[in-house]
């Protein structure tokens, strides 16, 4: 059976390059009726926070990503990782290396002269256990380093690269596996070792990752075979890119899920847009799908071997389709969070309907939750102001007597929708100006702009609250 891993590091929060290879191994598990396994590699203990796990799992729980096995945590699992070292050790596939950070300096220093890349040079290799103890005795701290042969040819056939070829040589030299420690002790396994490990003992099939790791990949196959393990197969995943044709960093703005959560994306949304970075369906014109309706049809031949260019406006465009589909209540929900953070006076159970009304006439224009925060700001806001173009437009010569005759209109009870069109017509007749010239005039007194949500939905609204009493008041002032 497929078993497929995500293996994020707890350095940081939860970032859309390692959601969307996430969403990857979820579809390709799913697809293949497999099994997806979360790991959180937190080796590195110095830059992993428990906060960044949570907002790990947090995120991918948040965008249905729902694991079947784990977490499994890395730090948990030390003594596995030192038996299989010591396995190694014990094989002479590993050793014991001293050199000190002063003379692997001057080695690179020799190489930089030659115009070499830099490499270990293997040096400590074939160390005598006098040498060794002699070392040891001087106060050095080993470390273990793998051994890697140069003339090694490493190949594997990529989901999505096909055939990817390496040579030993080109490795590095001999890689470190574990850091330095005193005596017969294993220090710190590192990284490339640990993943091997991880993946042999939870029966990963496939490793599914993204292209940044691709050189990690021959060195990882060496490890399997040293460990006596059969090698999965691997995919190396598309970079999502800026604009500029970079890797998307920190530095291009928004990257972390939770970021795109606040900006009011809402998960089916931000998941069908990361499946569309580097796959496409095998009917291209279908772009809006929910996980598992892309699971069904998901495979390798259909991702890209190119970078993903992350394009908001496509975002956008996507999240706005799953925001003018969503029944009014399910909106309400999603915007109540939105208008308490904005500090927006209103009773989420008391007000509700009067909310479903907010939801319904905002709701066919948003693209993102967070833009209803301005979008309904007339709404909640009775000291909202006229804007410049609203300003001007009230000062027309005349419009005064028509706004008054329109507020002197109102009923007391309840505004209905009919009742506006009898107030329009009335006062259009009775002052003798356009309709046009009377509506843009509302529309400026009462939401204090010239642009904005329907007029007269927004205007019962107002009417609930007295609103549209007080602000025409304003506008004749
Ligand atoms: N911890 C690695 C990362 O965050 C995962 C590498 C892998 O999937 O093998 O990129």
């Amino acid at each position: 059976t497929v078993r497929v891993r995500i293996a994020p590091s707890p350095t940081g929060n939860l970032h859309i390059g390692t959601a969307r290879t996430a969403v990857f191994n979820w579809l390709f598990a799913r697809h293949n009726g497999g099994q997806f396994v979360l790991r959180v590699e937190d080796t590195d203990l110095e830059r992993s926070r428990p906060e960044f796990t949570d907002n790990i799992l947090e995120g991918l729980t948040w965008l249905g990503l729902t694991w079947d096995e784990g977490p499994f945590f890395q730090s948990q699992r030390m003594d596995l990782y030192r038996q299989s070292i010591q396995t190694l050790l014990d094989k002479g596939l590993a050793y014991r290396s001293y050199e000190t950070p002063e003379e692997l300096d001057a080695m690179r220093e020799v190489q930089k002269a030659k115009n070499e890349a830099p490499r270990y040079d293997n040096r400590h290799r074939d160390l005598t256990p006098d040498q060794q103890a002699a070392f040891a005795d001087e106060g050095r701290k080993p470390v273990i380093r793998f051994k890697i042969e140069n003339d090694r040819e490493i190949s594997w056939n990529d989901l999505v690269r096909g055939t990817v070829s390496w040579k030993g040589r080109d490795l590095g030299g001999d890689m470190v596996i574990a850091r330095a420690s005193e005596g017969d002790d294993i220090g710190q396994p590192l990284y490339n070792f640990v993943v091997v490990v991880d993946d042999i003992d939870m029966h990963i099939t496939q490793v599914i990752r993204g292209e940044d790791h691709i050189g990690n990949t021959p060195k990882q196959i060496l490890l399997y075979e040293a460990l006596g393990a059969t090698v999965p197969e691997f995919g190396h995943t598309p970079l999502i890119l800026n604009q500029a044709g970079a890797k998307l960093s920190k530095r291009d703005g928004v990257t972390s899920i939770a970021d795109f959560k606040k900006m009011g994306y809402t998960p089916e949304a931000l998941v069908n847009y990361m499946t569309l970075l580097g796959w496409s369906p095998p009917d291209s014109t279908i772009e809006i799908f929910s996980l598992s309706e892309s699971a069904k049809q998901f495979s390798f031949d259909r991702v890209n071997k190119a970078g993903a260019k992350f394009d908001w406006d496509k975002l956008n465009w996507i999240n706005g389709q799953y925001l003018h589909a969503m029944p009014v209540d399910q909106l309400t929900d999603l915007l109540i969070p939105y208008w308490q953070e904005a500090g927006y006076e209103f009773d989420p159970v008391g007000d509700r309907p009067w909310l479903d009304q907010i939801s319904a006439v905002i709701g066919a224009s948003l693209s993102r939750l967070q833009e209803a925060v301005e979008m309904t700001r007339y709404l909640f806001i009775v000291e909202v102001g006229f804007d410049e173009e609203a300003t001007t437009q009230l000062q027309q010569p005349g419009l005064a007597a028509a706004l008054k005759a329109v507020l002197e209109s109102i009923p007391s009870e309840a505004l209905t929708d009919a009742t506006i069109q009898e107030i329009v017509k009335q006062v259009v007749k009775a002052q003798t100006i356009k309709k046009g010239f009377l509506m843009k005039s509302l529309r400026a007194a009462l939401t204090g702009a010239l642009k904005g949500p329907d007029l007269v939905q927004s205007w019962l609204i107002l009417n609930q609250r007295g609103m549209d009493r007080h602000r025409l008041q304003q506008a004749i002032a």
